[in-house]
């Protein structure tokens, strides 16, 4: 049964993405399986889903709102001098 549904399992492999950086994302994350974008990419490719795909997108172009948790309370050291 094949259908387009929105199955986030499908494959997108590295040949999918012109951006070398994250082409080589995939190759490092993904692994061999067949892109379900393109059948003539073959199935040698690393492949990760959509999904992994585009959850590492948002993290990339996330803005990071700090470099630190926002604990409350979480400078329970003092600073002795
Ligand atoms: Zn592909």
């Amino acid at each position: 049964m094949i259908g387009l549904s929105d199955d986030t399992e499908t494959g997108i492999c590295e040949k999918c993405i012109g951006n070398p950086d994250f082409a080589g994302w995939i190759a490092q994350n993904g692994r061999k399986g067949e892109c379900d974008f393109d059948s003539a990419h073959g199935n040698s490719n690393s492949v990760v889903t959509v999904e992994e795909f585009t959850g590492r997108m948002k993290q990339l172009i996330a803005p990071k709102p700090k470099g630190e948790i926002d604990g409350t309370g979480n400078d329970a050291r003092p600073h002795p001098r």
